[in-house]
C-alpha cells in the first residue's frame, strides 16, 4: 500500500494520530478524504442525489502543476461518481484579467484530458444577481457602504484576540446606503474612496466575519461586460453565490480557504433552501520542492525576462511542462501519488520525476545522439562500405519494432566514453581495451590523434567483424557499451538541458528576494549535438524519445526545416527510487 503522503517532506511538526488513522482508513477505501465526503451526500440523497463540481481559475496567470491537482480532483470525482463539473472563470478583477489567459487555461485543462462541456460559466454572468442580492441585503439592514480608507479598515479590524472597532459609517441609514451604492456604480466616486460592507460582527472570533467587504470600485473596463460596472464583488462575495447559481454541489478548494468557509454559507444561506445547498470541502495545496507557484511570482519571471516566457520549459506552468517534455499520465500519476490530505505538505519533485521517467521509459523511442562529439576511426574496416544496423525502437514494448541506422568507417561517439589512463573500473574506451558499439561490433581502440595542444581529435580503433548480430561472435560479452551515430548521415541538432530553476530547496520560505535564489545555471544550450538520421526525419514537435544512455528529450516549437531542437525532458538516473530502495 501506498501512503498518501508518499513523497511528502510534512513541515507540520505535530499531526494529530486521528488524522493520520483516517488518511490510511480512507487510502484503503480506494477514495480519498473528499471523495467519501462526496459518497456520503450521495447515499445521503442530498441536493436530489445529484453531484456538480466546478474548477474556479481566475484568468490572471496561467495554470501550474498545483492547478493540476485541483482539476484532477474537480473533473476527476465528477467523472468517477456520474456528476458534472464546470469550468468557471473568477473573473472579478478586471484590472489583472486577460482573455490570453481564458484561452490558455481552456488548452491546459483539455491537455490534461478533461472537458467541461457545454459547461462554461463566468462569474460575471452573475453580477446582475450579485448586485440585486447587495441590494436586498442593503435593504434588510445587513450592509452598508464605507467611506473609510483601506488602511483604516484594515486597523479597525484588530487581531485574533483583540476584537475590532465599529466603522462610525456602520449605521448609517438604509436609503443612503443605497443611494451611495448606486452612485459608487455610476462612477461618481474615486477607485479606493469607499466600499460596500457587510454587516457582521466586528468582535467574531472569525476574522473574515468582521464585516467583510463586498464590493469595491474598479474602473478598469471590463473584458466581457465593458463599462456596465465601476463596483466589483470580493471573492467571499462572489464565489459561493456562483456555486450556488450554477448548481454546484461540492464547491472543492485548497485549505486556505477554511476560514472563509462560515463567510461561504453565511452569504448563501442568503439564497439556499433546505432543498440544495453547496458545499465547501478543502483539500492540501500541492508544493513542490525547488519551485514556486505563486501566480504573482511566476508573472514576475515572465514580464522581467528572467525564463523565456510562460511556457519555458523550466516554470511549472502545465504549458511549460509540456514543452518541456512531461506527459499528463505522469501528472496524473503524481498527483494520485501524493494524494490528497487536510494537512499542509512540500512534495519532492523527484517524485514528480519519478513519474515523468516511469512514463516515458514504456513510451518513448530509443535513438542515438551525440551530445559531445569525438569522431572513432575504424581503421580496419572498408573506406566505401556501409551497413545497416537494426535498433530496438523501444526494449518496454515489443510492438514499437525496430529502425535502421547506417554504420561505416567514421563514427560520433562521446568525448567522455573515452581516457587515454582510465582508473581501474573504467569500461568504456581506452587503449586496448574492448567495448561493443550499441547494436553492431565489438571494437578495440588501438590510439588517439591529438593536435599540438595535446588535444584528441580523433580515435582509432579495430572492428571484430565476427561480433555482429547473427554472427557467432555476436554473444560475446564486453563490459562496455557505447552509443554511436555514423559521421556521413548524422544530422546536427540543438539541445537545451535543464536544471532546477531554484537553487534552493524551498525557496518561498526563505527571506529576501525570490529573484535572488534562482540558479543561474538552469538552462545550458548544447549546438553541436549529433543524431541519427532516422530521427531528423521522423522527430515532429511535441514527440518524446530518450536518447540511448542521456536521458528523455522532446522536440521543441522553435525547430525549423534543417534545424531541429530537442528539449531535454529528465536525465536516465532516478533518484527518488534509489532513495526509496536504500530506505
Ligand atoms: P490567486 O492567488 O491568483 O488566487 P490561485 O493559485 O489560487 O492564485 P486560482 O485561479 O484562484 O489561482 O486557482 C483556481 C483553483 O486552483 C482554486 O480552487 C485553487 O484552490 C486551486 N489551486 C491553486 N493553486 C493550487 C495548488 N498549489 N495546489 C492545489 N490547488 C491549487
Ligand atoms: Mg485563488
Amino acid at each position: 500500500m501506498t501512503l498518501p503522503f508518499e513523497g511528502c517532506l510534512i513541515d507540520q511538526k505535530n499531526w494529530i494520530m486521528a488524522e493520520i488513522t483516517e488518511e490510511i482508513k480512507e487510502n484503503e477505501s480506494g477514495l480519498n478524504f473528499v471523495e467519501q465526503y462526496i459518497k456520503e451526500d450521495l447515499e445521503a440523497g442530498k441536493n436530489g442525489g445529484r453531484l456538480n463540481t466546478r474548477f474556479p481559475p481566475e484568468p490572471n496567470g496561467y495554470l501550474h502543476i498545483g492547478h493540476a491537482k485541483a482539476i484532477i480532483m474537480d473533473f476527476g470525482a465528477a467523472e468517477k461518481f456520474g456528476g458534472t463539473c464546470n469550468l468557471r472563470f473568477d473573473d472579478t478583477n478586471p484590472q489583472k484579467e486577460d482573455t490570453e489567459y481564458v484561452e490558455a487555461i481552456k488548452r491546459d485543462i483539455h491537455w490534461l484530458g478533461f472537458d467541461w462541456g457545454d459547461r462554461l460559466y463566468y462569474a460575471s454572468d452573475y453580477f446582475p444577481q450579485l448586485w440585486d442580492l447587495a441590494v436586498r441585503m442593503i435593504k434588510e439592514g445587513k450592509a452598508y457602504v464605507d467611506e473609510q480608507s483601506s488602511e483604516e479598515i484594515a486597523r479597525q479590524k484588530g487581531t485574533p484576540t483583540q476584537p475590532g472597532q465599529n466603522s462610525p459609517y456602520r449605521d448609517r441609514p438604509v436609503e443612503e446606503n443605497l443611494r451611495l451604492f448606486e452612485a459608487m456604480n455610476r462612477g461618481e466616486f474615486e477607485e479606493g474612496s469607499m466600499v460596500l460592507r457587510a454587516k457582521i460582527d466586528m468582535s467574531s472570533d472569525n476574522m473574515h466575519f468582521r464585516d467583510p467587504i463586498m464590493y469595491r470600485i474598479i474602473k478598469t473596463p471590463h473584458w466581457r461586460t465593458g463599462d456596465t460596472w465601476k463596483v466589483y464583488p470580493m471573492y467571499d462575495f462572489a464565489h459561493g453565490q456562483s456555486d450556488y447559481f450554477e448548481g454546484v454541489t461540492h464547491s472543492i478548494c485548497t485549505l486556505e480557504f477554511v476560514p472563509h468557509r462560515p463567510l461561504y454559507e453565511y452569504f448563501v444561506k442568503e439564497l439556499a433552501d433546505e432543498t440544495y445547498c453547496p458545499r465547501q470541502i478543502e483539500f492540501n495545496r500541492l508544493n513542490l520542492t525547488y519551485t514556486v507557484m505563486s501566480k504573482r511570482k511566476l508573472l514576475q519571471l515572465v514580464k522581467e525576462g528572467l525564463v523565456r516566457g510562460w511556457d519555458d520549459p523550466r516554470m511549472p506552468t502545465l504549458c511549460g511542462l509540456r514543452r518541456r517534455g512531461y506527459t499528463p499520465s505522469a501528472i496524473k500519476n503524481f498527483v494520485n501519488r501524493i494524494g490528497y490530505t487536510k494537512y499542509e505538505a512540500l512534495n519532492h519533485i523527484e517524485l514528480l520525476e519519478h513519474s515523468v521517467r516511469e512514463d516515458l521509459n514504456a513510451t518513448a523511442t530509443r535513438v542515438c545522439a551525440v551530445q559531445n562529439p569525438v569522431k572513432l576511426i575504424l581503421d580496419n574496416y572498408p573506406e566505401d562500405k556501409t551497413e545497416v544496423m537494426l535498433l530496438d525502437s523501444n526494449p518496454e514494448d515489443p510492438a514499437a519494432g525496430k529502425h535502421e541506422m547506417p554504420f561505416s568507417r567514421e563514427l560520433w561517439i562521446e568525448r567522455e566514453d573515452f581516457m587515454e589512463n582510465p582508473p581501474k573500473k573504467f569500461f568504456r574506451m581506452s587503449p586496448g581495451n574492448e567495448v561493443r558499439l550499441k547494436g553492431a561490433y565489438i571494437v578495440k581502440c588501438t590510439g588517439v590523434d591529438k593536435d599540438e595542444d595535446g588535444n584528441i581529435t580523433a580515435i582509432h580503433a579495430d572492428v571484430d567483424f565476427d561480433t555482429r548480430n547473427g554472427l557467432p561472435g555476436a554473444d560475446r560479452k564486453v563490459k562496455g557499451t557505447l552509443h554511436w551515430v555514423n559521421v556521413p548521415t548524422a544530422v546536427k541538432v540543438e539541445v537545451r538541458d535543464y536544471d532546477r530553476l531554484f537553487s534552493v530547496e524551498n525557496p518561498s520560505a526563505e527571506e529576501g528576494d525570490f529573484r535572488d535564489l534562482l540558479n543561474p545555471d538552469s538552462l545550458k544550450i548544447r549546438e553541436n549535438v549529433m543524431v541519427e538520421p532516422w530521427l531528423a526525419e521522423n522527430a515532429k514537435v511535441g514527440d518524446h524519445f530518450q536518447f540511448q544512455r542521456l536521458g528523455y528529450y522532446t522536440v521543441d516549437p522553435d525547430s525549423k526545416d534543417g534545424h531541429l531542437v530537442f528539449n531535454k525532458t529528465i536525465g536516465l538516473r532516478d533518484t527518488w527510487a534509489k532513495e526509496q530502495k536504500k530506505g
